[in-house]
């Protein structure tokens, strides 16, 4: 039963459709994936209809929010969430407007830089109006303005630099408040990207379910202290790919459900 439980879609900022997405897992010999769109779930259903047409083959639903703790990013993962609830649906679509807000203020500051970059370039890479600040880096490759997008966010969109606006988010309480209240598991997301490592004592302290382990960015020895800190406060272990498109790492990091009995179980029941 092996899942790769941290796939991104069109639906963020991936740069496959979810039936892509599930037809290349499905193609790699996966057992199942996890949607994790920023912010969003609208993926969920279309990648869970194309997963119905392969035997045995499973999506389970989940979300990655973006919140903001001592003043860093911190990326919460819902797993088994209901994707039919309305309250969760009305925060995602707030927060999708808060995205589109945060953009235009991007590209306006990007303008007082003399970069000039329009609304409707950036939407070129967004099929699903969910806009992330990769699809912003990618129209100043296009305008070539920057060589990559690496470049783009180490010279305006990261946080702290010259373009970068925090937009509407949810307290890390209150995003593992809403993730259970929809009957999901709450797992901190790439712990080994955390600047500051006492967010993961504060998340623990807060109610997290689990911590993802297993990331295409930890080392070895990361996912090993990780794994460590979960057996010892009894948290799930989970971990993915965080495939995006490119580089195709699908199903490259992933985690047998046999190991993960908690989700197994609630699997079984779905
Ligand atoms: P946003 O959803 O607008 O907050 O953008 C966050 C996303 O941007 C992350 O999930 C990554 O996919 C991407 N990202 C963040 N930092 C970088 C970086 N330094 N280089 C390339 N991509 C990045
Ligand atoms: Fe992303
Ligand atoms: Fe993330
Ligand atoms: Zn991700």
């Amino acid at each position: 039963m092996l899942f790769d439980l941290h796939v991104h879609t069109s639906f963020s900022d991936g740069k496959f459709t979810p039936e892509e997405v599930v037809n290349k897992a499905f193609s790699k010999g996966l057992n199942g994936i996890a949607i994790t769109d920023h912010d969003s779930i609208d993926g969920v259903y279309f990648a869970s209809k194309q997963g119905d047409k392969y035997k045995n083959f499973y999506v389970i639903p989940g979300i990655e929010f973006g919140t903001i703790s001592n003043n860093e990013e911190v990326h919460i993962l819902g797993y088994f969430i209901d994707y039919t609830n309305k309250e969760l649906i009305d925060v995602t679509q707030k927060l999708r407007s808060a995205r589109i807000e945060r953009a235009n203020k991007i590209l306006n500051k990007l303008y007082e830089m003399n970069i000039i970059i329009d609304f409707k370039d950036v939407l070129k890479y967004s099929s699903s109006n969910n806009i992330g600040r990769p699809h912003i880096a990618k129209a100043l490759v296009n305008k070539n303005y920057v060589k990559s997008v690496e470049e783009a966010f180490d010279l305006y969109l990261s946080r702290g630099k010259p373009a970068y606006f925090e937009r509407f988010h949810l307290s890390l309480d209150e995003t593992i408040n809403l993730i259970h209240s929809v009957g999901g598991f709450c797992v901190l997301a790439h712990p080994g990207l955390l600047k500051d490592k006492s967010i993961i004592d504060d998340a623990i302290y807060k109610g997290i379910d689990g911590i993802e382990c297993i990331h295409s960015k930890h080392t070895k020895l990361e996912t090993q202290i990780y794994t460590n800190i979960a057996k010892t406060n009894h948290l799930i272990i989970t971990g993915g790919s965080d495939f995006h498109g490119d580089p195709d790492i699908l199903g490259d990091f992933y985690v047998d459900l046999e190991d993960v009995p908690k989700m197994k179980e609630r699997f079984e029941n779905v």
